[in-house]
């Protein structure tokens, strides 16, 4: 069984084209400006398989503080996951069969993203369904925080990959999301090596990862990855802070912790320029 907390399509933000974008349910970080902050906590049968309550289609539970459904769901056999904290559970060959259900909407290159919490928790179950959609022809995609030991597995089963680069140092990444980065910075540069559509995403957040050294940090970093890569199937984003999520982690009954997290103008251009004169190619979707 497969455990999420939402699903919808959008256009182009998280993948070419048309997507079904599908949140599962848990995370292994704890980032103090998550924007899906109930979408953290594990489910109670998280990796599935007691068939006490595990259950086809789409059996639902609560999840703490509620879904966002801020997406536009689209259509197909899917209904829209109704806000108030809803989990689904669907088994792999449930999940794949829907997906394919939506196929007709899959346009411009679109197919289908999967990402949380983070998506790779529900290791096994994932990397079946990946299997089964690559047998479809269908396009697939993930959105990784990449601290997944056996990620590179998935790399053959994946058309894109963003994966999230938060913090190079790692005293500062642990302190902050409660996780080493050894491992994602270890996976980043298998990805950069070995996978030929690779997105790595920076969240700027205020106070946490906009200095000069992280900048630097951050360059150098994105360096490496370029030399270890063909030079064209890796690119680089910046995402900056907002406060979409802090409503929801008050529902949550969570401490929203970051004070302010906004990224000035000038720092954004410092950040952009310092990418541009290093040759290292940068996105904005
Ligand atoms: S890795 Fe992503 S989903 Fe997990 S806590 Fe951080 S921002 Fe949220």
């Amino acid at each position: 069984m497969l455990v999420y907390f939402q699903k919808g399509f959008n256009y182009g933000q998280d993948g070419p084209g048309n997507r079904l974008v599908i949140h599962l349910q848990g995370c292994n970080m704890h980032c103090p400006w998550c924007s899906n902050p109930e979408g953290m906590e594990p489910d109670r049968n998280f990796g599935g398989g007691n068939g006490d309550r595990a259950s086809g289609g789409g059996k639902m539970d609560r999840a703490p503080g509620g879904g966002n459904g801020d997406r536009a769901s689209g259509g197909g056999k899917m209904d829209r996951a109704p806000g108030g904290g809803k989990l689904y559970r669907a088994s792999v060959e449930e999940l794949a069969e829907e997906i394919a259900d939506c196929e007709s909407l899959f346009f411009d290159g679109g197919g289908v993203t999967f990402t949380g919490g983070e998506a790779t928790l529900q290791f096994e179950e994932l990397r079946k369904l990946l299997a089964a959609l690559k047998e479809r022809g269908i396009h697939t995609a993930i959105e990784t925080n990449g601290t997944h030991p056996r990620l590179p597995e998935l790399f053959p089963l994946l058309d894109f990959l963003m994966m999230d680069l938060k913090q190079i140092d790692g005293v500062i990444h642990q302190s902050v999301t409660g996780v080493s980065n050894q491992r994602i910075l270890e996976n980043a540069r298998k990805a950069a090596a070995e996978h030929p559509n690779v997105l790595f995403r920076m969240p700027l957040i205020h106070g946490f990862n906009t200095g000069a050294e992280d900048r630097k940090r951050f360059v150098d970093f994105a360096g490496e990855l370029m030399a270890g890569s063909d030079g064209e199937n890796v690119k680089f984003e910046f995402l900056y802070y907002h406060e979409y999520g802090k409503v929801k982690w008050e529902a949550c009954g969570k401490p929203y912790r970051v004070k302010n997290g906004f990224v000035p103008d000038e720092t954004r251009a410092r950040f952009r320029q310092a990418f541009l004169e290093n040759k290292i190619p940068l996105i904005q979707t």
